[in-house]
């Protein structure tokens, strides 16, 4: 038997009964021995009168008495030594026969065997004896009560009184000591009682106090070990060990929680680098590294490889209306249907919020690239059942195919999201993107080599377009919009030429250079003299998430020593996806310089508008296209409200661009829409006339 294989609470059990024996034990040991004490005293008491009156008996004899004297003088020696009212002497002789019996002189005379009295003569016969072979003897007999009643026990001493055929013997009654033991038994019984709820009441303070907080922390400590952390530990408030102990545990506890998060944040790092985290589909770079992959094992035999985007409709209305949990859902069951419908060997991957993207490893022949294109899109626009409703969404299908429509993977994803978005327009399930690569591309590539001479050129200028405050009916910010005048090609669009600029890494000098003409022209302005409103500047997400953006910012503004406070700058959504802790970040740094941020195209990213509220920013955006059709669509009713609501809930102030009717300002209005920017009310002015518009009084009808 090993202690140590012993629960603690074993143990405890364990010293507690040993306690119990022990004290049970000790008790029952302590009232034998005084039982034992008291009948030897007894057991002296009547030896010593018997032999006191034995030696009284001898010097009798020594006198020389004549026989009837001494007989005299021994009857009183006998009837005289009473020692208590039930305990005399008396005198037997060798046969058996009482001689003197002070209590019953009737017996005197007669022999024990023939007394009907007694109930058992024959034990008072042995002891007799007894007496006679040792001289003396102590034992018990049964003898008549005084009172009458039935024979009780009665300790008996005897001895021969030497040199005599004489027994003196006497005897007391057992019964009499009853009383007594019963009384110490009692109190005997009463301490060991005491003692016993003592013990009994400490082992149970010793159990709550220490046994069972030590079981529960090695229960803790097992659940911890098995990887469950969900529990604080106990007991880290007591000052003993125990809590000392607790404390190091919880400490413990804490590092492994912070560890698995940690671990579990390394894992979905790992996991983001390549896959989509809602659809567990690959993501953009995934899917760009297995193009990548493709081109190089087909590049010897130009075997062709075919890259589908797959670009779903509306898929922002329904987000909106339905909110961001619904479309992951719808996006996961789309996933879930392609994979099945799709050869193993086929990858499907997730190239932005609303967009998904195929690579055919085994690519069909020219001919069923078609069916395969046809039974996708059969597939996305079976309906889905979700909780309560049932959806049907719709994709376009840009195809673009290696090695004709580009060697480099970011040309097969760019050029079949190009093509997806012509299948938009023209109205058509999916378009391969040779079919429109002459127009397109054969213009794009002469504007990239246009714009970088544009830059130098200083063909671009600015134009700016008043907001308007609904409440004061006055301007009270204008967005800088910018102008470019292609020396042949006249006026081309910002809609145009900036995702250009975007794509071909102009787009920061673009930024730059409107920066500064912005900050060039305040500088104007505050030397005239004139109160001008804020000014906003449209940014790319590409300079504004440089590192070094706020410090650009600031020096180009400090160079024409205009405060960062007469400045807006207008993000759009897209900035917003990128990773949120960093995006916070960034936008308190770049709003630290003093301006302010306004959310551009504000519904037409898939940024949600839970995603707004931990944002740092100041004015939202209704993007046009949800103002175009406000008169007629109530869907897009709905979202301006909802939109309009949840910016001023979060306190916000609500742009509305694009207004062109008075219907829709009124609307917007009534729903309590702050600021109004559109042709309504003015378009983008040249610098001479804003500056006009800046002295009139100006009145908001509608
Ligand atoms: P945006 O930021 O959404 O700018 C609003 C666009 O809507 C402007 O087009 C403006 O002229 C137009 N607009 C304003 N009111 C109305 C209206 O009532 N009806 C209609 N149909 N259109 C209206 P614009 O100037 O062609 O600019 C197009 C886009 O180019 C801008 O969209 C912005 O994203 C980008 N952009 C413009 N200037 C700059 C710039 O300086 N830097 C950068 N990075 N992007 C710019
Ligand atoms: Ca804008
Ligand atoms: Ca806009």
């Amino acid at each position: 038997m090993q202690l140590s294989n012993y629960s603690i609470r074993n143990k405890l059990i364990g010293l507690v009964t040993i306690l119990v024996i022990g004290i049970l034990a000790t008790s029952s040991l302590a009232f034998y021995f005084s039982y034992q004490d008291t009948t030897n005293s007894k057991k002296e008491i009547i030896r010593s009168v018997v032999q006191s009156s034995i030696s009284q008996i001898n010097s009798l004899k020594e006198q020389q008495l004549p026989d009837s004297e001494y007989l005299k003088q021994l009857k009183h020696v006998v009837y005289s030594t009473r020692y208590s009212e039930l305990e005399y002497l008396y005198l037997l002789d060798n046969r058996n026969r009482f001689v003197f019996h002070p209590e019953k002189p009737e017996l005197e005379g007669l022999s024990i065997s023939t007394l009907k009295s007694v109930s058992h003569p024959e034990m008072f016969l042995e002891g007799i004896e007894k007496t006679v072979t040792n001289r003396s003897n102590f034992w018990t007999i049964m003898w008549p009560r005084p009172d009458g009643g039935p024979a009780i026990k009665k300790l008996t001493y005897a001895e021969v009184i030497p040199n005599t055929e004489f027994i003196l013997a006497t005897g007391i009654y057992l019964d009499d000591l009853g009383p007594l033991y019963l009384k110490r038994a009692a109190s005997y019984a009463t301490i060991t009682v005491i003692v016993l709820l003592v013990a009994i009441f400490a082992a149970l303070i010793i159990s709550r106090n220490l046994v069972q907080p030590i079981i529960r922390l090695s229960d803790q400590m097992e659940d911890l070990s098995r990887g469950d952390m969900g529990q604080e530990f106990q007991s880290i408030l007591r000052q003993d060990e125990i809590g000392k102990m607790a404390r190091t545990l919880e400490h413990f506890r804490n590092n492994l929680l912070e560890n698995q998060r940690l671990k579990h944040m390394q894992e979905h790092f790992r996991f983001l680098e390549s896959f989509d985290p809602v659809t567990r589909l690959y993501n953009r770079q995934a899917m760009g590294e297995a193009i990548e992959r493709e081109i190089l094992r087909n590049h010897e035999n130009q075997d062709p490889i075919f890259f589908l985007n797959i670009r779903f409709d509306l898929l922002r209305n329904l987000t909106i209306e339905l909110g961001e949990e619904q479309r992951d859902l719808i996006l996961i069951e789309t996933a879930k249907r392609l994979r099945r419908l799709l050869n193993f060997n086929h990858r499907l991957g997730r190239l932005s919020e609303g967009s998904f993207g195929l690579l055919l490893l085994n690519p069909p022949q020219d001919d069923s690239i078609d069916s395969l294109a046809k039974s996708i899109l059969e597939t996305i626009e079976k309906p889905i059942q979700l909780d309560t409703v049932q959806v049907q969404i719709s994709a376009r299908l840009g195809i673009t195919s290696f090695p004709e429509d580009g060697e480099q993977p970011f040309e097969l994803l760019g050029r079949a999201e190009l093509a997806a978005k012509e299948a938009r327009k023209r109205e058509q399930g999916w378009i391969m993107f040779n079919a429109i690569r002459q127009t397109q591309d054969e213009q794009k590539m002469e504007l990239w080599q246009d714009l970088s001479t544009a830059l130098d050129q200083d063909q671009f200028h600015l134009v700016f377009q008043p907001l308007f405050d609904l409440n004061f009916n006055a301007p009270l910010a204008a967005e800088v919009l910018l102008r470019w005048n292609h020396p042949e090609r006249g006026p081309i669009s910002p809609a145009v030429f900036v995702p250009l600029a975007e794509q071909s890494g102009l787009i920061s000098r673009l930024d730059h250079w409107v920066l500064n003409a912005v900050a060039k022209q305040c500088r104007v302005w505050l030397d005239k003299k004139l109160p001008f409103p804020k000014v906003a500047i449209n940014l790319s997400g590409i300079s504004f998430m440089r590192a070094d953006f706020e410090d650009k910012l600031q020096s180009i503004f400090n160079a024409h020593n205009v405060n960062l406070r007469h400045i807006e700058l207008e993000l759009t959504e897209g900035v917003l996806i990128e990773d949120l802790s960093r995006i916070q970040e960034k936008l308190n740094r770049v709003r630290k310089t003093g301006v302010s941020i306004s959310i551009d195209d504000f519904g037409t990213g898939y940024s949600s508008l839970s995603r707004i509220k931990s944002l740092p920013v100041d004015n939202i955006k209704i993007d046009k296209s949800f103002i175009d059709d406000l008169e007629n669509s109530p869907q897009n009713l709905k979202i301006v409200q909802a939109i309009i609501l949840m910016a001023h809930g979060l306190q916000l102030k609500v742009v509305a661009e694009g207004v062109e009717t008075e219907n829709q300002l009124s609307i917007l209005r009534k729903e309590q829409c702050n600021i109004v920017q559109g042709y309504l009310l003015s378009r983008p002015l040249p610098v001479s006339e804003f500056e006009a518009l800046l002295d009139e009084d100006l009145v908001i009808e509608g």
